[in-house]
């Protein structure tokens, strides 16, 4: 890492937030004027917005993250996770990928450390569920789902095929809404490979506590997309008491 005597501006976390301030400090600086440090345990930054298509299979994998070191290439990007911050003495605890853990000293900090995907209060969707905020997840979910048509097709049993055909995705906010639909029409579509799954046998939940989606959104855009959604998909915002389902998205 950088030693010079310039100042450094440190900006914890290269994702959206700290990914484009890096990139207007850099462009508002004077040549040399300090050094922009950037810190995150992944080396790109991923546009969450299209994770969706990504799950999907709708855009590659690639087209979803942004290598740091490409987009910022006047900053020292280093990869590892910030553990602590001492403002008073302004220096920050960096764990790198490997070896240990040491101090780097900063004279500006932006923090842009984003946000995890909420577990809810619900025994086992952190442990069994699958999250939405990296590519890896993304691509996962692809697969999962892509499997459980699969282990449908292949088996007479009425139960593991209600099981591997059930979706359940939780949380109605922007990120569960789109992440539905797409992988919905997804799983769908493939359908017509299959010999023993239909469109038809596959069964979508999106399941929210509140008695409407999207709350982003003005209430007529909000029901318009569920009015949408359910003469679509027959997607249910209910709460079913017992569902079984292997697979299971929280958003
Ligand atoms: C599926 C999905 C769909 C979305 N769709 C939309 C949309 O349509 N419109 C919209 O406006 N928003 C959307 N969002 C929200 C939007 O993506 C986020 O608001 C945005 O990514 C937040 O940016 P951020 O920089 O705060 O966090 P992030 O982009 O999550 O970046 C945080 C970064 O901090 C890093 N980090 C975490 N801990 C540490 C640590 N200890 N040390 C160093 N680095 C650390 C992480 O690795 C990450 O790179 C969506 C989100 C999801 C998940």
């Amino acid at each position: 890492m950088s030693t010079t005597e310039r100042p450094r501006i440190l900006v914890v976390g290269g994702g959206y937030v700290g990914l484009y301030a890096a990139r207007r400090i850099l462009k508002k600086m004077r040549y040399a004027e300090a050094t922009v440090t950037v810190v995150d345990p992944r080396s790109y930054m991923t546009y969450q917005p299209f994770l969706p298509e990504a799950a999907a299979g709708s855009i590659s994998p690639r087209h979803v993250v942004v290598p740091l070191r490409r987009v910022l290439p006047k900053a020292e990007v280093l990869t590892g996770r910030v553990t602590t911050i001492d403002q008073d003495r302004k220096v920050a605890t960096v764990a790198p990928l490997v070896g240990e853990a040491y101090e780097l000293p900063f004279d500006y900090l932006v923090v842009a450390l984003g946000a995890v995907s909420r577990t809810f209060p619900i025994p086992g969707l952190a442990e069994q569920g699958i999250g939405m905020k990296g590519v890896e997840e993304a691509i996962g979910l692809r697969n999962h789902v892509l499997e459980q048509l699969d282990k449908a097709d292949s088996t007479t049993d009425e139960d593991v095929r209600r099981k591997a055909l059930t979706f359940v995705f939780v949380g109605g906010g922007f990120a569960g809404a789109e992440t539905i639909g797409e992988v919905e029409d997804m799983a769908r579509d493939a359908a017509k490979y299959y010999t023993n799954v239909k469109r038809e046998d596959m069964r979508f939940l999106l399941v929210d506590v509140a008695d409407k989606i999207l709350p982003e959104v003005g209430p007529s855009s909000a029901s318009g997309a569920r009015s949408t959604s359910r003469a679509a998909a027959s997607r249910s915002t209910s709460r079913p008491a017992w569902t079984p389902a292997w697979t299971a998205t929280w958003c």
